[in-house]
Order: structure tokens, then C-alpha cells, then sequence
């Protein structure tokens, strides 16, 4: 991937502070993601320090025609970041946008740049005894502009919506360098096209997002999560439901854990296995309030019990109890538990009506076993969101070559059964290069049509992140 020649990455120099450009070796560091893979071996990393400086670098790419792609955490995994082969580019990491820029619990919003991280911004809201609701495992590092770019989720989804839902406004720098800001904190506003939903998902497409106002929620001081045993994959639906009912308002998250991955974490970490029952499944869920939930939550382990959905649980006790079963629910991603196998195998970040979860579940499980005989297959994840994890993994390192092998063949069989189930091959990773291919069939190709004209409305040159997200028409 040819990297921009030197006499412009020296103009560039000159519009920004000494920190701001970084290449070769120094780069790289920066570049790298929490699965180790690089975005390229040779970039240049352009960090502005401010929307001023965003801005110019993009006003100096547009006119030397060098593509430009954003980079947040770099914990999106679709190599979203990873540079076009075929074009002169820069990385251009939002990283040092990292101020709080205002806190307002009358308004409860929260203006945020785009390279803060989501954990710092949950904590500025605490501060003030708000919350912000959306959280996911890679909180720590993943930011502002980089959650809304892949229009996050995470396990807060089922009460409180992804990103699109908690971002009031948003400040971005379009492709002439001019900076809109369309940082409203309004609740409602019927004055035209909202803007920010361009914004929201286009995975750096349409522009650089480099702050945004962020919508709070009243805090839920009693939060309180049981881990239950069940009996079937067909448990989880009649189970959600329960617990809407006997908890109304106070879901916040219901998420699928097999039992044996919590067995294999434990053997990794060194950690307890916090509930074995002898089912195959358990169900992690959170009931979150202003007032206590203990009682909300006997009466739905009760009722789950009584129809028989729920053979066993535990529920957490005291604050450290809450914290190691979520922490457990962070760790069982096979960056833990398959560290080995993580480059190899796939990670499906699919969705599915809710009502099509087991059966989704089970198509990919029979299919796996059909075409990679020798692998390990699992689902963990976002029940209420439809979004279930699934993995499938070589199941010891002789089984390496004949999964590869097989590898086409299952994502073929993955694809199939999405679209037939009417799901989605992206739900919060967003789509990158890993799956630009292979998305099509899942939209009506006059929807990617309608994505194609917006792209070129707003990026006539197809400077940001080209070559990302829109199927290309002949595939
Ligand atoms: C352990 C782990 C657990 C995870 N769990 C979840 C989960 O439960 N739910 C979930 O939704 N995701 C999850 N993710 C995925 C990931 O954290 C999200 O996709 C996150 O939104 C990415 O943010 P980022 O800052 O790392 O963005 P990056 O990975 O840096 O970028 C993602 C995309 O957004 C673009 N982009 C980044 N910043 C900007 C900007 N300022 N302006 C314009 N474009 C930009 C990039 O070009 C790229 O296309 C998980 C990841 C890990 C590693």
C-alpha cells in the first residue's frame, strides 16, 4: 500500500504540532489491534490534536488526492483501519481528541471529542450521578467516534438502544475540510434531514467524526445479575419475556453464556466456574434500578423455575460477585479462551430476529459440523439484541489445515443462513474490508444503490475510507 511521498507528509508537518506525525516503527505500535494484527507495515499516523487540525489535514488529502482512514480504538475487528492496496493514504487517529468537553445533568447530554474512550465517558457521567448507558468489553479502549462509527451495541442494548440511540449530535469534518457542527442537544427537531444518522454506522466513509453530543440516563445505583442454568435453547424467548414482565423497565442485560466456555475460562485464568448445572447454556441477566431489584428478581427466577426454563441459578450478592460474573461475560471472547485459534477461526458478529436466535444457533452448529467436522462451534452473547457471538474454531492444531480448508465453504453456509433468517452479518463490529464481500444479497441492491449516491454526494473523491463497507455493484 503506497504510502504518501515525502514532500507532502512534510507539508503536513507543517500544519500540525511536533507529536502529530509518526512513521515507520513509531507507527506501528499505534496501528496494531487487540488481536495483534497490524493495519499495515508501512504508515503514516496523522494525530491532530483538535478539529482545527483535523480539518486542515483533510482540506491538504483532498487536494493531493491521498485517501484518508480513520482510526478509535482500533478495536472494531473488521480491519475497518487497514489502509487501501491500491492508493496513497494516511491512518489519521483521532487518539489525542480526548477532552471531556462538557458535562450537563439539567440537559443530561455529555459533549465528548471523538477520542475519548467509552469507559471515560461512563465515569464523567457517574461523576455527576448520571450514566451513560452503552458499554461492551473493549470500553477501556474503543472511543467515542469509533462507537458511533460502527453504530456500537453491547450488552446494554436490550434497555437502552446502540449508539444511534444515545447520540444527540455530532461535530465531523466533511470532505472539503470544513468542520459541520451539528452538536445539538435537542430532543426534538422535525427541521429536515437529520444528518447525524449519515454519520452514525458509515464506518469513516462520509467523514471524520471528531466530537459528539452524548445522551444520559438517570443512574441505576441497584444493579444486581443472575446467572441461571436452562434447560434448551428454546428457554431463551419465553425467558425474555418473563423477565420484561416481572421486571418492567429494569432489563439491562440478557446475554447467552455456554457452560463449557465458562469451564475453559476457568482453566485459562484460573478463575471459578460460577454455575454448573450440567445444561449446556446459561443466561446472564442484569436487572438495573434506582430502587433495590432483589424482589424483581426472585419473582422472575420463580416463575422461570415454575414454567421449567430454568433448572438452577445464582444471584450475585454483593458488588464484587456483580463484577466478577460480568467480567466473566467480558472474558469468554476467544481472545481469552482461544487465544491460540483467534486468527484462524470465525468470529460471527451476525443478528437474527429475536425469535430466530435458537434456531440460528442450531443451523450453524449442524452446518459446522457437516463441513468442519473437526471444529469447535459455540454462540455466546447479545440474546436480547438477536446478536449472538458464534465461534468457530479448528478444535486441536491437526485440525488446522482441514479447517482452513473448509473455511469458504462455511462462511458460504454462515451467509445463507443469515439471509434466510432475514438477519445481518453486522451488528455492532461494523463491516470493513472482512465482510464488504460478502453483505450484499443481505440489502436490496437499490438500498446500496441509494449508500452509493450518499457516498458520492458527500465524498465526490472518495477520499475517506475508500474501498470499505459498500459491496462493490459487480460483487
Ligand atoms: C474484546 C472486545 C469486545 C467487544 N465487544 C463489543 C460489543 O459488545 N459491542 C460492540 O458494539 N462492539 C464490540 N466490540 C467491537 C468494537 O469495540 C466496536 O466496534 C467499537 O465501536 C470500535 O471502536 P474503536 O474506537 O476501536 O474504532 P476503530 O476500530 O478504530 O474503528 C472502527 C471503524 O470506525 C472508523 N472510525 C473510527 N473513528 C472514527 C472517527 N472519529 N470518525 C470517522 N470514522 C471513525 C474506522 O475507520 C473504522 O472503520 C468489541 C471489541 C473487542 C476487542
Amino acid at each position: 500500500m503506497p504510502a504518501p511521498d515525502h514532500a507532502f507528509v512534510d507539508s503536513l508537518r507543517g500544519l500540525l504540532d511536533d507529536r502529530a506525525i509518526l512513521t515507520g516503527a513509531d507507527a506501528i505500535g499505534h496501528t496494531t489491534d487487540p488481536r495483534g494484527v497490524s493495519a499495515t507495515d508501512d504508515v503514516v499516523l496523522v494525530r491532530p490534536r483538535d478539529v482545527d487540525g483535523v480539518s486542515a489535514v483533510v482540506k491538504a488529502c483532498a487536494l493531493a488526492g491521498v485517501a484518508i482512514v480513520a482510526q478509535g480504538g482500533n478495536t472494531g475487528l473488521s480491519y475497518g483501519t487497514h489502509l487501501p492496496a491500491d492508493r496513497p493514504s494516511i491512518l489519521l487517529s483521532v487518539s489525542r481528541l480526548n477532552q471531556i468537553e462538557s458535562v450537563d445533568p439539567d440537559r443530561w447530554t455529555l459533549t465528548a471529542q471523538a477520542g475519548v474512550t467509552i469507559q471515560a465517558v461512563q465515569e464523567a457521567a457517574a461523576a455527576v450521578g448520571r450514566k451513560f448507558a452503552p458499554d461492551w468489553g473493549a470500553r477501556g479502549t474503543a472511543t467515542v467516534g469509533g462507537g458511533i462509527s460502527t453504530d456500537a451495541g453491547g450488552t446494554n442494548v436490550v434497555r437502552y438502544g446502540n449508539m444511534r440511540d444515545n447520540v444527540m449530535g455530532l461535530e465531523a469534518v466533511v470532505a472539503d475540510g470544513s468542520v459541520w457542527d451539528g452538536r445539538r442537544s435537542l430532543r426534538k427537531d422535525s427541521s429536515g434531514y437529520d444528518l447525524k444518522h449519515l454519520f452514525i454506522g458509515a464506518e469513516g466513509t462520509l467523514g471524520i467524526v471528531t466530537s459528539a453530543v452524548l445522551k444520559l440516563v438517570p443512574a441505576t445505583p441497584y444493579e444486581t445479575s443472575t446467572l441461571a442454568a436452562i434447560t434448551d435453547l428454546d428457554d431463551l424467548m419465553p425467558l425474555l419475556s418473563l423477565a420484561q414482565e416481572h421486571a418492567p423497565g429494569a432489563l439491562s442485560g440478557f446475554e447467552l453464556i455456554p457452560t463449557f466456555a465458562m469451564h475453559r475460562l476457568a482453566e485459562v485464568t484460573g478463575a471459578s466456574v460460577h454455575l454448573d448445572a450440567g445444561t449446556e447454556f446459561c443466561v446472564l441477566i442484569r436487572l438495573a434500578s434506582s430502587e433495590p431489584v432483589d424482589d424483581m428478581i426472585a419473582a422472575f427466577l420463580s416463575a422461570g423455575a415454575g414454567a421449567g426454563h430454568i433448572v438452577d441459578a445464582i444471584v450475585a450478592g454483593t458488588p464484587d460477585q456483580e463484577t466478577s460474573l460480568w467480567h466473566m461475560r467480558d472474558e469468554i471472547t476467544p481472545m481469552t479462551t482461544y487465544v491460540e485459534y483467534q486468527g484462524l477461526g470465525l468470529k460471527l458478529d451476525t443478528a437474527v430476529p429475536i425469535d430466530q436466535i435458537a434456531e440460528f444457533v442450531r443451523r450453524i452448529s449442524q452446518r459446522a459440523a457437516e463441513i468442519a467436522p473437526d471444529s469447535l462451534c459455540y454462540g455466546f452473547g447479545h440474546v436480547g439484541d438477536g446478536n449472538i457471538h458464534m465461534m468457530i474454531l479448528p478444535i486441536s492444531p491437526e485440525a488446522v489445515e482441514p479447517w482452513l480448508a473448509a473455511k469458504p465453504a462455511m462462511e458460504a453456509a454462515v451467509d445463507q443462513t443469515v439471509f434466510e433468517l432475514d438477519g445481518t452479518l453486522s451488528a455492532e463490529h461494523g463491516v470493513g474490508l472482512l465482510l464488504k464481500d460478502r453483505v450484499g444479497p443481505q440489502k436490496q441492491e437499490l438500498e446500496w444503490d441509494l449508500m452509493r449516491s450518499i457516498k458520492r454526494a458527500l465524498d465526490p473523491d472518495d477520499i475517506f475510507n475508500p474501498g470499505k463497507l459498500i459491496p462493490d455493484p459487480e460483487v
